[in-house]
Parts: structure tokens; C-alpha cells; sequence
């Protein structure tokens, strides 16, 4: 069954494998939204081999943040394809509260704005369970333990102001990411319907 969703311009934010990656694929191709995620660009980048690849795979592969000027930018330019225009989701970005005020102006200056920022949350031994499951998968260089530890220490001192910053802007919503793919979907869907309360 199809669900029509209230919001659909939409930032997902979750600790690394919180499952953000799974319900924001899912959720673009039911709803027929952008799924734009800058991990996926910048692993992209990376593949390339270009001189700025090479620098980014080592920010990477470290479990750091890529500069916010090159992520801003990546994500400013898939906002302006027109497949974006019907809504979108945002899968890891943005990741500080700099970035978040970024978005904010570069949708200001296309006189659009967000929906909803849902964050997925989950707690630690979920988290690490999940990873490792996905490295046996994938074998993403950054799932390695070292790496994620790192990662999750990122997620944690970057989030609190991202969080707080969606927050007071009535835009945040808190879902659990625990329990299966279709109750956690469920979760969210639930959440997007509901249509957004304040104005900034
Ligand atoms: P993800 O696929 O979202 O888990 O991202 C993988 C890695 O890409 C992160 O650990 C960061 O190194 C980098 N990255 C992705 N999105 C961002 C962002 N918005 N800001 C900075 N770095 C990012």
C-alpha cells in the first residue's frame, strides 16, 4: 500500500548504522523522492581517483568529516536536478549544525525549505551489532571497528547541536530505529504524515 506523506522535503539524521542508508533508500522509491545521500557522492569521488578523491578517501577511510565546503557544494548541486523538485531525502547531511544552516540558505535562496528532520535513534550495541553485519556485506573500509568507534565519536559531539538546531526550529522529530525494516518504516511514515506545526 501507497501512503501519501505530508512532508516530503525531508533530512534524516542517525548515528552510523542506525539504518538511515536503508529507510531513506526505501523511503525515496515509495514516495517517489530524491534520495540524495553525500556518503554515496563522495564514495563517487573517491572511485574517481581524481586528486580531490584521493584526499577525501583518506578523511574517509579515517571515520572523519569531509570539509563542509565540498559537501555543501555536492549536495547544493543534486538539490538543483529537477528530481529533486517533487521532495527529497537527505541521507547524511547535513551533519553539523554549519552545514544545516547552509542548506537552510541555499533552499532560501530557491525560496524553498524543509519539511521535517526525523532522527532515527538507536542505542549503541544495536549500532555495533548492525555495523558489523554490514562490513561482512559490503566490506566498507570506514566499518571497520577502530573506524566506527571513531565515527560514532563524530556522530556524538556533531549531532547534539544538529539535533538542537532542527529542534528550534519545530522541525525535529524523534523516531526508534529499533525493531524490523517494516517497523521502522512504519514509524516514520507515521511521522510524515503528520503535517509540520510551526513556522521558523
Ligand atoms: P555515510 O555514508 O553517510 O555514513 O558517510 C560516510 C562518510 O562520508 C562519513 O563518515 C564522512 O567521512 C563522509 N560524509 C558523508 N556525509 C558527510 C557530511 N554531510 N559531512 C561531512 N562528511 C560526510
Amino acid at each position: 500500500m501507497n501512503h501519501k506523506i505530508a512532508c516530503r522535503r525531508i533530512v534524516l539524521i542517525g548515528a552510523p548504522g542506525a539504518g538511515k542508508g536503508t529507510q531513506a533508500k526505501r523511503l525515496a522509491s515509495t514516495h517517489q523522492l530524491a534520495h540524495i545521500s553525500t556518503g554515496e557522492m563522495l564514495r563517487a569521488l573517491v572511485q574517481s581517483e581524481s586528486a580531490i578523491g584521493i584526499k577525501v578517501r583518506a578523511q574517509i577511510e579515517s571515520g572523519k568529516l569531509v570539509n563542509d565546503e565540498l559537501v555543501i557544494a555536492l549536495a547544493a548541486d543534486r538539490l538543483r536536478q529537477s528530481d529533486a523538485d517533487r521532495g527529497y531525502v537527505l541521507d547524511g547531511f547535513p551533519r553539523t549544525a554549519y552545514q544545516a544552516e547552509m542548506l537552510d540558505e541555499t533552499l532560501a535562496s530557491a525560496d524553498s525549505r524543509l519539511d521535517c528532520c526525523i532522527h532515527l535513534r538507536v542505542d549503541c550495541e544495536m549500532i555495533i551489532e548492525r555495523i558489523s553485519k554490514r562490513s561482512e556485506i559490503e566490506c566498507r573500509v570506514d566499518d571497520l571497528p577502530a573506524t566506527i568507534r571513531h565515527r560514532l565519536a563524530v556522530f556524538e559531539r556533531e549531532a547534539a547541536p544538529l539535533l538542537e538546531y532542527y529542534q528550534r526550529r519545530d522541525l525535529l522529530r524523534e523516531v526508534s530505529g529499533a525493531g524490523s525494516l517494516e517497523e521502522v518504516a512504519a514509524n516514520i511514515r507515521r511521522v510524515l504524515g503528520q503535517r509540520r506545526v510551526a513556522v521558523s
